[in-house]
Order: C-alpha cells, then sequence, then structure tokens
C-alpha cells in the first residue's frame, strides 16, 4: 500500500468513527457530543485527504507524522500502563445505622426517641435543625416541586412499603442438602432472567452489617443475623431520567429502582425460604448490612469519591439489592479494580457539579483509620430538602454513568487497562459531554409542575 492509500485510508476511518460517534449520541440524546463528533467527522479527515492529494516539500515527513498520530492513540488504549498504587479501604468498625441520615431523618421533634437521640448524638442536632427548616423530601413548597412525578415517587415508596412485611419469614422444611454450585449458578441466572444488571456473592464480615437499627423498629437493637452469606445484585438506572437531576424524574427514577431491586430481593429470599434456607431480603428503608460495603466485596465493583459503588458497565447509575441467607452459596471472586480509584482521583467531575459541595476533592484521606473519600452527608441531605428531590447529579454526570454500548464500552476498557489512557479520556469526557453537563428539561408527557 502507498502512502497516498494510506492516508486515505485512515481519513475514511477517521470519518466512519467520527460519524459513528456522532449517531451514537445522537441516539443517546447528548446534543454536545454530537456536535463534537460532527466537526471531527468533517475536520479529522482533512489533513489526511490534503496530504494524499498534494504534492509539496516534506510530503512524506507530514505523511508519517499524520500516520503516527492515531498509531500513538491506538497504543495509548491497548497497552497496559499500571497507575499509582492504592490501598484498598478496609473498614473498621461497624456503622450504628441510627447516625445515618436516613435514620435522622424519621425522628420526630418531640418524641422520647427524638430526645434520646440528640442527647446521645449532641454534634448532629444543629446540622439537623438546617435542614429540618427547609421544605423537605417530597414537599410542595419544594424548589423542584412536580405535581405528578411526586405523586408517582411516593406511589413507589407505599408500593415498598407494602413490601415490608415480606422480606422476612419462616423457612419451609429443607428436604435435602442442596449443591452449593447449582444453588449459585441457579441465583445468578434467574436474578440475570428477572431484571438485575449483575449479581455477585460474598461472605459476610463483622463491618457488613450495621451495628444498630436504626431506620424501622425495633429501633437500636443489634442488625446482625445469623447468615454466612449475603447475594448483592445491582438494577439499572435510566440514564434519560436521571439526565435531568437534580428535578423530579431523577427521584422518580431513584424510587423506581428501589422498587425493582426491593421486587427482586423478595422473591430470591422467598425462593430461599421455600428451599429450607433462612433468608432476609435487605429493601429501601429497611436495610440491615451496608449495602454498598457488601456488593463490593460480592466483586460488582468499586466504592468510588461521591461514596457509591461503581460497577464496571453502569457507574455508579445502579441501585443495590442484597439478600442475607445461611444457604450454601459459592463465594464470587473479587478482583480489585485500582483504576477506578485512579480515575476517581483525577477525575472531581462528581464533586465540581454538587450544588452542596458536599463531595470532596483532593485524593482519599485518612478517616477513622480507613483511607477513603468522605461525602458531607449533612450538606447533600440539606440541598435535597430545598429541591424536594435526591438531586442525583453527581450520578448524571460520572463519566462512568455512559450507557453500557459498544462506544462506551471501547471507552472504559482502554480505562481499565492503562493509566495513560484515563487521563485521555478524561479530558475526551470534558471535551464531548462538557464539565458540568446541563439538566435536560423535563418530557412533555411529565406535564407542568
Ligand atoms: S464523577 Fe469522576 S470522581 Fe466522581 S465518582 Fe465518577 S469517576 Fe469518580
Ligand atoms: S446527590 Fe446532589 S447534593 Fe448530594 S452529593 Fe450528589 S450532587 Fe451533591
Amino acid at each position: 500500500m502507498d502512502l497516498s492509500t494510506l492516508l486515505f485510508v485512515i481519513a475514511g476511518l477517521a470519518l466512519a468513527g467520527s460519524v459513528w460517534a456522532a449517531v451514537v449520541s445522537v441516539r443517546e440524546r447528548e446534543p454536545r457530543a454530537a456536535r463534537v463528533a460532527g466537526t471531527m467527522a468533517v475536520l479529522a479527515p482533512l489533513p489526511y485527504v490534503a496530504v494524499a492529494l498534494l504534492d509539496f516539500p516534506g510530503h512524506d515527513i507530514l505523511a508519517w507524522i499524520l500516520i503516527a498520530l492515531p498509531t500513538v492513540a491506538l497504543l495509548l488504549w491497548a497497552l497496559p500502563v499500571r497507575g499509582p498504587r492504592y490501598a484498598h479501604a478496609e473498614p473498621r468498625g461497624r456503622i450504628d445505622e441510627r447516625t445515618v441520615m436516613f435514620a435522622r431523618m424519621t425522628l420526630e421533634p418531640g418524641t422520647e426517641r427524638f430526645d434520646a437521640y440528640y442527647r446521645e448524638f449532641p454534634e448532629h442536632r444543629e446540622p439537623d435543625d438546617k435542614w429540618r427548616a427547609r421544605p423537605g423530601l417530597l414537599s410542595p413548597n419544594a424548589r423542584h416541586h412536580h405535581s405528578r412525578l411526586f405523586s408517582a415517587t411516593d406511589a413507589c415508596y407505599k408500593t415498598i412499603e407494602a413490601m415490608q412485611p415480606m422480606v422476612d419469614g419462616d423457612p419451609q422444611p429443607r428436604s435435602g442438602d442442596d449443591d452449593p454450585e447449582a444453588l449459585t449458578r441457579f441465583l445468578h441466572g434467574w436474578l440475570g432472567k428477572i431484571g438485575a444488571a449483575s449479581s455477585g456473592v460474598t461472605e459476610l464480615r463483622p463491618e457488613h452489617w450495621y451495628s444498630l437499627t436504626g431506620r424501622r423498629a425495633p429501633i437500636g437493637v443489634p442488625a446482625e443475623l445469623p447468615h454466612a452469606h449475603a447475594l448483592a445484585f445491582t438494577v439499572e438506572m435510566d440514564k434519560d431520567m436521571l439526565d435531568r437531576a437534580p428535578k423530579a424524574p431523577a427521584i422518580v427514577e431513584t424510587t423506581q429502582q428501589y422498587l425493582n431491586a426491593a421486587v427482586l430481593a423478595v422473591q430470591v429470599a422467598m425462593f430461599l425460604r421455600s428451599q429450607g434456607y433462612s433468608a432476609r431480603a435487605h429493601i429501601d428503608a429497611n436495610y440491615r448490612v451496608v449495602c454498598p460495603l457488601v456488593a463490593r466485596d460480592a466483586g460488582l465493583g468499586e466504592i468510588g469519591r461521591m461514596g457509591l459503588l461503581m460497577t464496571p458497565e453502569l457507574g455508579p447509575r445502579v441501585r443495590i439489592g442484597v439478600v442475607t441467607t445461611d444457604a450454601p452459596l459459592v463465594v464470587s471472586p473479587r478482583t480489585r479494580d485500582a483504576s477506578v480509584l485512579d480515575f476517581c482521583t483525577i477525575c472531581e467531575k462528581c464533586a465540581d457539579v454538587c450544588p452542596s459541595a458536599a463531595i470532596m476533592t483532593g485524593p482519599r484521606v485518612d478517616i477513622n483509620g480507613v483511607t477513603r473519600w468522605q461525602i458531607d452527608q449533612e450538606a447533600c441531605f440539606s440541598y435535597w430538602c430545598s429541591v424536594g428531590t435526591d438531586c442525583g447529579r453527581c450520578v448524571q454526570v460520572c463519566p462512568y454513568s455512559h450507557p453500557d454500548n459498544l462506544m462506551h464500552r471501547l471507552v472504559r476498557s482502554g480505562v481499565n487497562r492503562s493509566a495513560v489512557f484515563r487521563r485521555v479520556a478524561l479530558k475526551l469526557d470534558d471535551m464531548f459531554y462538557g464539565r458540568k453537563p446541563p439538566s435536560r428539561e423535563l418530557e412533555d408527557w411529565m406535564g407542568e409542575p
């Protein structure tokens, strides 16, 4: 192949790749990315075509430089380059569920429980009084109040509430011993069929359990159950709905996926009980375990800057369901993925867009002996109480939240492999989607607020 032909081939590939990226971006309803890819479709092939057609002094040198550019880019993507080493954070001790914000928001002023809590944790009184002074989640006075969408969210919460009596129960008599491998294979396969995006099993460790229950009666009792294993799974949150965060569609979607995760968890727990095992579903407003930790140890992802589980395929754009059980299950392999920690260290996009400055910038720090990022849960929840939704801007803009299609899978595979490509990919994400991607407007079917 002569030089001119090679230049035409690369020009053709650049054109095809850019057009493909533009079409995918249009389908993803990402106008900025479509514009950037469209511009690239025009500009990228031009120098190749020009050099292929023209003759001038130094022609061959320029031709080889142009040929080298995509070659270098391909090598950056393909060659494994290990980045900085990161210590994997292991929690020390258990979290008291009474102290998490979702438990604190159930405290009612004037009750003995309210007074007892702030006697024990006086440092929480001032920040909690601040968010209590705001309109509150789903409030008609909140900034993003939307009558229909808030009612739809409330309907989800009520449906989940109706499922609460089903999370636990007595197991049926066991007819015989199960083959752990066959049982585990069945559970993963079944979960995949009924809507889980991923699933994994971990052995339960003390720090997976809350120390004391805090959100649902009986409150203040040890949370641990006599279960050796947890089956964790994720369900996908709809990107199109989340792209409207922090407006009302975001909380509709979050709640919908809490509900979907609850349905799956309750089904699985019922199935295991029917097989003669003790099993409990951990669903919204009724957890005994710290779900992101359990899911991480079940091999489903890593914990990122915003304190959420980051899955390889969907990033933080998932909700987690967990079933704990005494059934003999096969533990999933856990490969620790340092690329997520490295990417979160350089990215900080979620911190940049967070309207309440609740997400840390900078590297992980030592918090109670554990090296990690920690979000300011009071600041985050205060913002929720102003807007009436659970915000979700951080999840919306995370580069790992892009749809799980071929284009983004190609980028993710380079991000996983190469510390150098990670830095390039971050710049590309900013270029295609913006450092602070806008929140999309509501759709017609959602109606007026
Ligand atoms: S936005 Fe960036 S820093 Fe934040 S969680 Fe996602 S990858 Fe990590
Ligand atoms: S949900 Fe909103 S306020 Fe809370 S951390 Fe994420 S971006 Fe910040």
